[in-house]
């Protein structure tokens, strides 16, 4: 276990140039300071997961309570454009044209930022991915370096939602630009309104939640994403739950599905 002296240092020194890194401490430090003392899935067993769905099936609120259980990162790409938007990053810069439109950041600016992620000594246990990979290229990206390490993926959760609710859902969607943290207005409700209950910033409907921009990327979904249903069903690691039931519920089931 590293110290967060340790970590800093590390990274301080090795890329006090990119604010994208800077952001990457927080996300570290931020899931080791979350995590202490909560249950390890035990026998050394590692735990790389992939969580497939489309936008506003909820994928990335049980992929925070995946990490906070198993104390693995959660490594969502959705989040480090975000993060890269608000730092005024190059990267940022690039990432906004697209998202903006509804449309996938081009593969070439998201594999190596998730390979490199996943290289990181945080992640040695096992860590689980929201958002990545979204097309086939990328699933390929990723299979390849986790070859080069004699390593692979063991599970693919797909949460599965029917399109006529993902609409409705996402209008009721928000999310703190500051931290990532998401709730809903009905479902997942902040504590005190309109302020996140992790980091007391206020939560808004993020652009690409509004119903015109959700349309599209529910379009994209379909054309990108969703072949990579059966790309993993092929690779035998496919876990498909039904996200319509309660969220305690879904949990449920996926902590059934991977313990398995
Ligand atoms: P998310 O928060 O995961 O719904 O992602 C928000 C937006 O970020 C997406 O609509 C895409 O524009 C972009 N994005 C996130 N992850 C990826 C990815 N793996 N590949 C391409 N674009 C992505």
């Amino acid at each position: 276990m590293y110290s967060w002296r340790y970590l800093e240092y590390r990274y301080l020194h090795l890329y006090t140039s990119d604010k994208l890194y800077i952001f990457k401490i927080k996300q570290i430090l931020y899931n080791r300071e979350s995590s202490k003392g909560k249950a390890h899935i035990g026998g050394g067993r590692t735990m790389k997961i992939i969580m497939l769905g489309a936008p506003g099936a909820g994928k990335g609120t049980q992929a925070k309570k995946i990490s906070d259980k198993y104390e693995i990162p959660h490594i969502s790409t959705g989040d480090i454009f975000r993060a890269n938007i608000k730092n005024g990053t190059e990267l940022g810069k690039k990432a906004k044209t697209y998202m903006d439109q509804g449309l996938l950041v081009p593969d070439e600016l998201t594999c190596d930022l998730v390979v490199d992620r996943i290289s990181e000594e945080d992640c040695k246990n096992g860590f689980i991915l929201d958002g990545f990979p979204r097309t086939i290229p990328q699933a390929e990206c990723l299979t390849e370096a986790l070859n080069e390490r004699n390593e692979k993926m063991d599970y693919a959760v797909n949460v599965d939602v029917p399109d006529e609710n993902i609409i409705s859902r996402m209008s009721g969607r928000r999310a703190c630009l500051n931290c990532g943290a998401t709730y809903h207005i009905v479902n997942i409700p902040t504590k005190k309104p309109g302020i996140c209950d992790r980091c007391g910033e206020p939560v808004v409907l993020r652009d690409d939640d509004k119903p015109e921009t959700v349309k599209k990327r529910l379009d994209v979904y379909h054309a990108q994403t969703k072949p990579l249903i059966d790309y993993y069903g092929d690779q035998g690691i496919l876990k498909t739950v039904d996200v319509t039931l309660p969220m305690e519920t879904v949990f449920d089931e996926i902590v059934k599905m991977i313990e398995a």
